[in-house]
């Protein structure tokens, strides 16, 4: 690949992916299979993860990839993001309500009206479904949970990289305001040097989620002033616009307060997650050293272990 400000990257790198086979198009934009070949650099940086983990006696939790209406509905997300989210329906009516159901589909009607809302969303983010389970008082020293899930978010894109549908590995603290914060300082530092000992070219910057609407901007601001969120971008599809491949992120109290999660000295507790973007960490690596794994530098091939 060969980035350039000039011209659209993003459908270069859609159109090279589909081309070299290594992404399946499904007709839905950001949903896309992935061949074996992606799955495996995904998969080898997901074990590198782990690896940096294993030292930090970091508790392993996974979860489906939906989460539970009610648990939802406590959090901000809906008001934040909700262009981004993801209901899951069913259908839950009789014999008469099926044949209309069935009516509706052949006549090129509206069948979703015949659905109804179930009890789970689609996960927006892997650590979500962490802060329901966590209620109560934390461990002396705080917590540590390593999480990998698929998430959904409703950004329909040309862009390979801003997908719907994909995956990301996190790594979450939970105990005082000093710990949750050196978590997250700790993995700006540590995220960057893992992705350059992949030869990417990464660098660490403030930034903010999008929040919905004009009231968003507040918050987008007020995220920025207080370098809430970091991301660690790289060139992937623009040079001038680089891509968030991982964020470190401070929540302070906002899930603690939602889910009662306290210190165990008793008082509220903070969290912070870094969450790798696997899907994207894949793609910065197929963009900077070529389509072809066997053909990347022997350094990079070593450390994930690809050979
Ligand atoms: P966030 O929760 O938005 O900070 O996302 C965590 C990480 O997931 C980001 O740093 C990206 O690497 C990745 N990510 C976020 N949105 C997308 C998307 N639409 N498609 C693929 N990866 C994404
Ligand atoms: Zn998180």
């Amino acid at each position: 690949m060969h980035l350039s400000e000039e011209g659209d990257g993003a459908d270069r790198l859609r159109l090279a992916l589909f081309d070299a086979g290594l992404l399946l198009p499904t007709g839905v934009r950001g949903v896309y299979g992935r061949a074996g070949a992606f799955e495996d650099v995904v998969v080898a940086f997901d074990r590198l993860v782990d690896r940096l983990n294993k030292p930090l006696r970091t508790d392993v939790l996974r979860f489906p990839p939906m989460f539970p209406r009610a648990e939802y509905t406590c959090m901000s997300h809906v008001h934040n993001f909700p262009d981004l989210m993801g209901s899951v329906h069913s259908f839950t009516g009789g014999e008469r309500e099926h044949r209309e159901l069935v009516r509706k589909l052949q006549d090129g009607e509206d069948w979703t009206t015949e659905l109804s809302p179930t009890e789970v969303m689609l996960l927006p983010a892997t650590c979500y479904p962490l802060y329901p389970t966590a209620r109560g008082d934390l461990p002396a020293g705080g917590r540590m949970v390593d999480l990998q899930s698929w998430v959904f978010r409703h950004e329909p894109s040309d862009d390979p990289t801003r997908l719907q549908a994909f995956r990301m590995h996190e790594l979450v603290c939970l105990g005082t305001p000093e710990q949750a914060l050196a978590h997250r300082d700790h993995w700006i530092e540590a995220g960057l040097e893992l992705l350059r000992s992949l030869d990417l070219p990464v660098e660490a910057v403030v930034a903010n989620d999008p929040f919905f609407g004009r009231g968003g901007r507040l918050s987008k601001a007020t995220q920025r002033e207080q370098a809430l969120k970091y991301e660690l971008v790289v060139p992937v599809t623009s040079a001038g616009k680089p891509t968030a491949v991982a964020s470190s992120n401070l929540h302070l109290d906002a899930f603690s307060k939602t889910f009662e999660i306290r210190t165990d000295g008793g008082e509220p507790a903070h969290t912070s997650c870094v969450g790798f973007g696997l899907e994207r960490v894949a793609m910065a690596l197929f963009a900077t050293h070529g389509l072809r794994p066997a053909a990347w530098p022997t350094a990079v091939r070593t450390r994930l272990d690809l050979d």
